[in-house]
């Protein structure tokens, strides 16, 4: 959910408060363990997991997010040199083989994983690229078109003072409009497009954006964080060959690692921008088990990338088609539905799609509600 105020419900801490006020740090403990156990039943044993931005992540990968190197200080960059802290001749030969992973399944020139998240992974681009290319002013997708908004005046462009304009989308097709962003050129020429969405049933024009900015010398960030299971896999249009000057991707979604974020780039001219913006400015420690386990994922995207995804997007197809034949408004039936591992059902009951995903919860299916164009 996007809005402007987020803060945590009170009733809650005040339920903790007077829970540790009543309880032996003993018996905190147990409580702990239990509500885990409880969390593992409901999510992992039971229900049923639709949320289209968590992947499953395997028990080998998810074994190395307790390794000792999780409790290691690993700010700087891979080498004895560049790294504040010595004993760190392991973690750089595992980050330095996570990072040639990434490049081969993103098959670019450069990848760095030391982002926590897509979101910080885009903070540190916006930041870069305002510091070191003069980039202020962007166009992007509203959110009411499945715009992130960490591509937003609400994240971080916003508190970076970026001026931020919409791409024009037709809202019949969810498409960008293509002649609608030429014909916008004319009079506001955004020296960054960022394309990005957590509505993804269709590749973008990766391509046709990047021929008209390129007119003007404008950039083209790819927001992938969704696709970056199918990018890798190989059933998503890779950004980077289509022009992208950037990618930026989540690796807890589809690409079904440890909750991270990748930044990927083929020009030099990236590589000292982006590099220092992660480290001193944007990160210190990054997680060094995180790394661990995101380097067993990308060894599992590489053995079984393409035929995992391919069957996810056959599932997602599949589902599409049994929700409406049982009645649900599923957006994009003329097109198949989907091409990607999302499927939008449209909600139009009273109720709103946050609580129809709440009543779903209660009885173990897991989705989520995403704002569509007439909400
Ligand atoms: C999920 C998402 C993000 C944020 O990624 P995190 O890994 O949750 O920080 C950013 N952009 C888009 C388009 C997303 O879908």
């Amino acid at each position: 959910m996007i809005v402007s105020k987020q803060m945590h419900d009170m009733s809650l801490l005040n339920d903790a408060s007077a829970l540790l006020r009543s309880s032996t740090s003993k018996e905190l403990y147990k409580e702990l363990q239990a509500l885990i156990e409880r969390h593992d039943t409901i999510r992992v044993k039971t229900g049923i997991n639709l949320v289209a931005a968590e992947g499953p992540m395997s028990l080998q990968a998810r074994q190395l997010l307790s390794c000792d190197l999780g409790s290691r200080a690993s700010g700087g960059s891979i080498g004895r040199n560049n790294r504040f802290f010595t004993g760190l001749d392991q973690a750089d030969e595992i980050e330095a083989l996570c990072i040639v992973l990434l490049k081969e399944l993103f098959e670019c020139s450069h990848a760095d994983p030391r982002l926590l998240g897509g979101l910080h992974a885009n903070t540190v681009i916006y930041a870069a690229l305002k510091k070191h290319f003069k980039v202020s002013d962007m166009s992007t997708l509203s959110t009411f078109y499945g715009g992130n908004s960490s591509n937003h005046s609400l994240g971080p462009p916003g508190i970076l003072n970026y001026s931020i304009s919409n791409l024009p989308v037709d809202p019949n097709t969810l498409e960008i409009d293509l002649n609608a962003f030429e014909y916008m050129a004319k009079f506001r020429q955004p020296k960054l497009v960022s394309l990005g969405a957590g509505l993804n049933l269709f590749p973008f024009p990766v391509k046709e954006i990047k021929d008209i900015i390129s007119r003007w010398g404008g950039l083209l960030l790819f927001d992938g964080s969704h696709q970056a299971g199918l990018i890798a896999g190989g059933v998503y249009p890779n950004p980077l060959s289509l022009g992208a000057d950037i990618y930026t991707a989540s690796t807890g979604k589809t690409f079904s690692g440890p909750q991270g974020g990748v930044i990927c780039w083929n020009s030099e001219k990236f590589s000292s921008p982006v590099s220092t913006t992660i480290f001193p400015i944007l990160t210190g420690s990054h997680q060094l088990n995180r790394i661990a386990a995101l380097t067993v994922s990308c060894l599992e995207l590489k053995e079984y990338g393409l035929e995992y995804m391919v069957q996810g997007i056959t599932n997602a197809k599949q589902l599409a088609s049994n929700l409406q034949t049982h009645g649900l408004n599923v957006l994009c039936s003329e097109k198949g539905f989907t091409e990607t591992h999302q499927v939008i059902v449209k909600w139009t009951h009273e109720e709103g799609a946050r609580l129809a995903c709440h009543r779903l919860a209660d009885v173990g299916i897991f989705a989520n509600a995403v704002p569509l164009p007439e909400d």
